[in-house]
């Protein structure tokens, strides 16, 4: 986070109130005595004023916090060696300390325990509805399997990217302008004014300034081109019963390189293995290592969901 940009607005007098006479808003620094009954001024009971009671202060020279008679309490400038009011020495006084502004208390919530109580309950009741599982005897009755064969070509496609990132061999390359990414750019300032108890019977308004930011678009070259590529044509597909799997066999390339050239593809194969409870049939997609692990006729148990019955393919 920056720093925010300060700015002074001036110096103007702290109040304070005569615990004597009970005379209000006398002023801090101009006021060292109640000019009513006489009474010393007690430094730690100043305070801001509203803004119609603001008294400005001059060409301030500020010497440093006031500090506050041992022996009878007043607030002295920190420049004096002797109290004003009783002469006792000041060489150890203590500072009279400085009001601040309270900050505006958030309103506790209870809102946000009953919802952590909402996700404890919905996510326990998930668990015992869809999650729960339990154990069940089945037979291996079987296992089918099917087996799809990609075939590629080499040929001219369309495609399209940034125009920095268009490969070599690219051709008929056209490009418009795109945005492409955003930045941060400056949008004028929020700016707050804080009061700061100087210590010596005034305080200074200072407007405390962030600058306020906002995304901007930049434009880049997004481009269409022709180019040669390995290109997904055909699939060929087999499907069989038991532990053998027959892939299809990829016919030998009309050309021998170049455009119109084919070659193997991707292979992927799906593997089933057929159980049965003592009386419903059941079938588990899974993994080829899985898949040949398990023999025809073999006993196993395996995990079904407690609610549901529904078989977990992914247990076994
Ligand atoms: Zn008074
Ligand atoms: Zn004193």
């Amino acid at each position: 986070m920056e720093k925010p940009r300060e700015e002074s607005l001036g110096h103007y007098e702290m109040l304070w109130d005569c615990s004597h006479c009970d005379t209000k808003k006398l002023l801090g620094k101009t006021h060292r005595h109640c000019p009513n009954c006489g009474a010393p001024q007690d430094g730690t009971k100043r305070y801001f004023p509203s803004d119609d009671d603001k008294v400005k202060v001059e060409d301030h020279v500020y010497t440093g916090g006031d500090k506050k008679c041992a022996s009878c309490g007043s607030a002295q400038s920190a420049k004096a060696k002797n109290c004003g009011q009783c002469g006792a020495p000041l060489g150890d006084a203590g500072d009279v300390g400085r009001v601040t502004v309270p900050k505006p208390v958030k309103k506790k919530s209870n809102l946000l325990w009953y919802i952590l109580l909402g996700v404890v309950v919905f996510g326990v009741l998930i668990w015992f509805m869809c999650i729960r599982k339990k154990e069940v005897a089945m037979t291996v009755t079987g296992h089918r399997w099917a087996a799809v064969q990609e075939i590629e070509e080499y040929r001219e496609v369309g495609e399209e990217a940034w125009k920095n990132e268009v490969p070599t061999g690219a051709r008929q390359i056209s490009c418009t302008r795109k945005q492409r990414s955003t930045k941060q750019v400056q949008d004028g300032e929020d700016c707050t004014v804080v009061k700061q108890d100087k210590g010596d019977g005034t305080f200074e308004e200072v407007k405390q300034c962030k600058p306020r930011m906002k995304s901007e678009g930049i434009d880049d070259d997004w481009c269409s081109f022709r180019i040669d590529r390995w290109t997904k044509v055909e699939e060929l597909k087999a499907a069989g019963q038991g532990l053998e799997v027959a892939w299809p066999a990829v016919p030998p390339s009309p050309v021998k390189d170049g455009v119109g050239a084919r070659r193997a593809g991707k292979k992927e194969g799906v593997y089933t293995i057929e159980l049965n409870d003592g009386k419903n049939n059941r079938t588990c997609d899974v993994s080829e290592g899985t898949w040949k692990k398990y023999k025809d006729g073999q006993q196993i148990k395996a995990k079904v969901r407690a609610s549901s019955g529904s078989i977990v393919c992914s247990e076994l």
